[in-house]
């Protein structure tokens, strides 16, 4: 069959989730959390389908959630998002990146991604019949290389995706950053669109630049976020794009042919959610906590941390452990330790192997512990 996406086969979560299931590895590999989401949020979901909410939700999403998410937004980033015109709740991030991907890149439009990045991105473009421009970002700090970024600028170019706090890297952008971007953007017209599901697992007293923050961006940003990352429950897939309504009605007309509406009833539980100012400043907190935890575990090992800000992934790399490239080095930690983890070429188109892994720190300190006394026995592979 000719395929409309020659490249993608099984992504490296499945195949890592599904090596570690089979040796019953401990699986570090996929971004989500081995802790409980909050109890209030499991209650009111649950009272929301008892009391019989359980019919489509209004196709942006429920207002009162979406009004809530605009009175957070504003405390947040100082601008306010109209929950009528400007929000919309989606089925996780990942639709919402490819719900706003497909409304506005035509045939032919270029599109510039970050390299390493999240996996749905290209095949996002590529199923709108765009074209992914790749722009390689190299370890140990992962910057912009923003003279390249402007040399790939062109006639054709139609958006710019960025990621902050960073998967797979927890590298953050600056707000020297936003500036350079912001001047791209008022000099060729293009949209950003910006990933920012991590917007509250950012350490090390640095601020998240959110571009809901920087009012020249606003009739060309577009910024996603999910609740699965926030509230500790991936599994969920619910998340919200925002941006200006003329964007925005662009996006809604795609994703009312593509989902219609997301999940009723937890709408209804994250309501009263939304109000906690304290669970959001806690958040960051709780996350840098466990980063470091897991270096303070790591320290005494043969695996070198590299610097990571924000997210819930700290990268390692092995030069004194092993010559292997990432994807084998991967799968031997899991076969012959019992720790899964993440190549992180799997994150570049052309599998550019800097021999870095991927850890996901989102754990119980336990399961932290467990996985560190494992990765320390690790000498030679
Ligand atoms: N963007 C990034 C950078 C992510 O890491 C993830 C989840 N791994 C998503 C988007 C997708 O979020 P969701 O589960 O809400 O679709």
């Amino acid at each position: 069959m000719k395929s409309k996406l020659p490249n993608s086969g099984t992504t490296i979560f499945s195949t890592m989730s599904a090596l570690a299931q089979q040796h019953g590895a401990i699986n570090l590999s996929q971004g989500f959390p081995d802790f409980d989401m909050p109890a209030s949020l499991v209650s009111g979901t649950s009272a929301a389908m008892a009391s019989g909410k359980n019919q489509y939700a209004p196709m942006p999403g429920l207002l009162s959630l979406r009004a809530a998410l605009a009175e957070k937004l504003e405390q947040s980033y100082h601008h306010y998002y109209d929950p009528e015109t400007e929000i919309t709740i989606t089925s996780g991030a990942t639709q919402a990146i490819y719900t706003t991907i497909a409304a506005l890149v035509h045939a032919g439009d270029e599109v510039i991604v970050l390299e390493p990045c999240y996996d749905s991105y290209i095949p996002s473009i590529q199923m709108a019949g765009g074209i992914a421009i790749t722009v390689r970002m190299e370890a140990p700090e992962y910057p912009i290389p923003w003279d390249e970024v402007q040399s790939k600028i062109g006639s054709r170019t139609r958006m710019i995706i960025v990621n902050s706090p960073h998967n797979p890297t927890g590298s953050v952008l600056r707000d020297s950053d936003l500036a350079i971007l912001s001047e791209l953007v008022s000099k060729h017209g293009i949209f950003i669109l910006s990933d920012e599901v991590y917007e509250h697992l950012i350490f090390d007293k640095r601020q998240h630049e959110s571009i809901c923050r920087y009012k020249q961006l606003y009739n060309n940003a577009i910024a996603v976020f999910s609740f699965g990352k926030t509230f500790h429950c991936t599994g969920w897939k619910l998340g919200y794009v925002v941006a200006a309504a003329a964007i925005m009605k662009e996006i809604r007309k795609v994703h009312q042919f593509m989902v219609f509406s997301s999940f009723a009833p937890a709408q209804y539980g994250l309501v009263d959610l939304l109000a906690d100012e304290k669970y959001f400043q806690g958040l960051a907190n709780f996350f840098e906590a466990k980063r470091n935890y897991f270096l303070r575990l790591m320290e005494s090992s043969n695996f070198i941390p590299l610097p990571c800000h924000g997210s819930y992934f700290q990268l390692l790399s092995y030069p004194r452990v092993s010559n292997l490239r990432d994807r084998e080095f991967c799968e031997a930690l899991t076969l012959q330790y019992g720790v899964a983890t993440i190549p992180v070429s799997a994150f570049y188109s052309d599998g550019f192997d800097q021999r870095i892994i991927r850890v996901c720190f989102a754990k119980q300190d336990a399961t932290l512990a467990a996985a560190a006394t494992k990765l320390r026995a690790v000498v030679k592979i």
